[in-house]
């Protein structure tokens, strides 16, 4: 029914200048549910993800989420509501301490509530809170996606929006990531997950878009979409 989506996308178009990046992107999400966004560099996922979270403004459509429209709402107001992302290239603040910058991530909360958030994030991520006290920028590539997504999760989400969490990382630690993401989808969150990583995104979500140039050209199970002579060709280079 209505109510059991979360997120309901139609429609959108977002531009950089004269540039459409974004042209009638509909996709909805369920509440639970992990969806992947996969394409190549340059498709328009990091836009897409951008126009979800309000960071990116989006000149037509509509968004909705649980229920409500909120495509003219301000990007603060959007993480008040549940919508919380880990943005591309991770974005940590290198000088603070990482316990500042889980902090930054839970302003939004009473301090009481994000001090034992603190502690779930430092249960997740142990290595976290063994360097708390050191600046960010000290962490490894790994341990700065697991500060970027900790951030996130101290926001509350109700939808998160990881972009590109295994870029620039080695396979241990990409592996390492995509663990993260299947606890964060057993434990009930809603996901969606951008990556140029499509096999490891697909194969752990449950509904996956195919983006091209700005348009979604396919959707389907994530298994589906693996098995699809197209995306086999295109994008897992089978
Ligand atoms: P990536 O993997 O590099 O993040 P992506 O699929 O996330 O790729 P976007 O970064 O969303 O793609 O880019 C979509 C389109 O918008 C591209 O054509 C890109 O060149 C363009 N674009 C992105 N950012 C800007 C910007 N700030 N100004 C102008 N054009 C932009």
């Amino acid at each position: 029914s209505h109510q059991d989506w979360l997120l309901e996308v139609d429609a959108l178009d977002s531009s950089y200048g004269r540039i459409q990046a974004l042209s009638s992107i509909s996709l909805k999400v369920r509440r639970g549910e992990t969806v992947a966004l996969v394409g190549a560099n340059g498709a328009g996922k990091t836009t897409l993800l951008r126009a979800l979270s309000g960071v990116q403004p989006a000149r037509a459509g509509q968004l909705r989420f649980a229920g409500e429209d909120i495509r003219r709402l301000r990007a603060d107001l959007r993480v008040r509501r549940g919508i919380c992302q880990s943005p591309e290239g991770r974005q940590v603040f290198g000088p603070l301490s990482i316990e500042d910058n889980l902090r930054l991530g839970g302003y939004t909360q009473p301090r009481a509530q994000a001090d034992s958030d603190l502690e779930q994030v430092y249960a997740m991520f142990p290595v976290l809170k063994e360097k708390r006290r050191l600046p960010a920028g000290t962490l490894s590539g790994g341990q700065q996606q697991m500060l970027a997504i900790g951030r996130a999760l101290m926001g509350r989400p109700k939808l998160l929006l990881l972009d590109e969490p295994s870029m620039g990382l080695a396979p241990l630690l990409v592996e390492e990531v995509f663990n993260v993401v299947k606890t964060l989808k057993a434990q009930g969150m809603t996901l969606i997950l951008a990556e140029q990583n499509a096999f490891s995104a697909l194969a752990l979500a449950d509904r996956g878009y195919v983006l091209e140039t700005g348009r979604i050209t396919l959707s389907g199970g994530g298994r589906e979409l693996i098995d699809n002579e197209q995306v086999r060709a295109a994008y897992l280079g089978m």
